[in-house]
């Protein structure tokens, strides 16, 4: 029986996740869970799945549930969800918050020598060689959720990472894969929230749609691999078919395959190294599909995701500047607040100009983060 604390359980991942669990209800018991701010979603998952333990945003809403469930324990805020992540008995922790605040949680549980399976990719981003020495540290393994990175841990089982040419990370172009650059100026958000093929939360929708999410991907891949950023490479593919692919020294590659359905990487995070069934609602035909197409990837066009390769590779504290920028961005965007080309220039000129350091503290990388989010909206508020 594998005992699972979940972060974040009323978004798109959580949500997912709690389908896995109900196909396996002789394998999995949830044991704690955390929302934000959804509470009628959040009871419902209390009362189907009965967790000992619930994390939300305010303390105010926790003493309410304390009244309503008696034998529930209730945590609340930053501190909440650093406890929760640390409950004893847990076997897995699903870190599925999004942004920046999955960090600390992060950190927890691997002091407490707790698993991870992480879609919280902010996690890597921002503090990627911090987490993966305490990682090492503590022996704790941190298994992918992101559909690519799960797709590369799975053709990597069995291989020795000196064997590795190159990993490619497949993306698929996001909402607007077919628009100019000239085109971009006018979308609006109800057409960037339009993905073509994944079902996912709005942030990471927006991410893809900025080619960001790739950015972010590349960096999380080096830190999950630990492969230099040269030997990472990037390709649309517009199915969503091949989820990623590896190339090894003697030529020969390995991709992994499947529909756009997150149900099975999340799936394949918890019952790593099992496989277990599962049901999902569209399996993959090939004969249906007849085509796989792919299409060198435009740095011109996607300037976010040079932006990241950049970042990467200076690492620091530009990896949290860039991330926090874009966290700040997107919500500003999501608001109706600027247009959605404005997202990447906003990003471009905090991380340009905001203090380097090579190697940041943990403090240190908080502060950049909270430093990039306070200068984009002070940008935006000056345009
Ligand atoms: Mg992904």
């Amino acid at each position: 029986m594998e005992y699972l604390v979940i972060l974040g359980v009323t978004g798109s991942i959580g949500q997912q996740t709690l389908e896995v669990v109900r196909q396996h209800p002789d394998k999995f018991k949830i044991l704690g869970v955390s929302a934000a701010r959804n509470i009628k979603q959040l009871e419902i998952v209390i009362n189907e799945f009965e967790p000992a333990y619930v994390t939300v945003l305010e303390a105010e809403t926790a003493e309410l549930l304390k009244g309503k469930y008696p034998t529930i324990t209730f945590f609340s805020g930053e501190k909440g969800l650093e406890t929760l992540a640390t409950i004893q008995g847990t076997t897995k922790l699903v870190n599925a918050l999004i942004g920046f605040v999955g960090l600390k949680p992060t950190l927890a549980a691997i002091k407490a020598g707790i698993n991870i399976a992480l879609a919280n990719k902010e996690t890597l981003v921002a503090a990627g060689e911090i987490v993966s020495q305490l990682a090492l540290k503590h022996q704790v393994t941190i298994i992918p959720i992101d559909s690519e990175h799960s797709a590369i841990f799975q053709c990597l089982k069995g291989n020795l990472n000196k064997e590795v040419k190159k990993i490619v990370l497949t993306a698929s172009g996001g909402s607007f894969r077919d628009k100019s650059r000239a085109e971009l100026k006018a979308v609006t958000v109800q057409e960037a929230l339009k993905h073509p093929n994944w079902t996912m939360g709005a942030k990471i929708t927006i991410d893809s749609a900025t080619m960001m999410n790739k950015g972010l991907e590349v960096i999380e891949a080096h830190h999950l691999f630990q492969i230099p950023y040269q030997n990472i490479e990037v390709i649309l593919h517009p199915e969503s078919i091949i989820h990623s692919l590896v190339e090894f020294v003697d030529n020969s590659w390995l991709a992994q395959l499947g529909s756009a359905d997150m149900m099975v990487p999340i799936q394949y995070a918890l019952t790593y190294p099992k496989r277990f069934p599962l049901e999902i609602q569209e399996k993959l035909d090939l004969i249906k599909q007849k085509s796989l197409n792919f299409q060198a990837m435009s740095f011109e066009r996607f300037p976010l995701l040079k932006l990241a390769y950049e970042v990467g590779l200076k690492g620091g504290n530009l990896p949290a500047i860039m991330n926090g920028a874009n966290e700040a961005a997107v919500a500003l965007f999501l608001e109706e607040k600027i247009s959605f080309l404005m997202i990447e220039k906003l990003v471009k000129k905090t991380t340009t100009e905001l203090e380097y350091l090579r190697t940041p503290s943990l403090k240190e990388i908080i502060a950049s983060d909270q430093r990039a989010r306070d200068y984009v909206y002070q940008l935006a508020k000056e345009h």
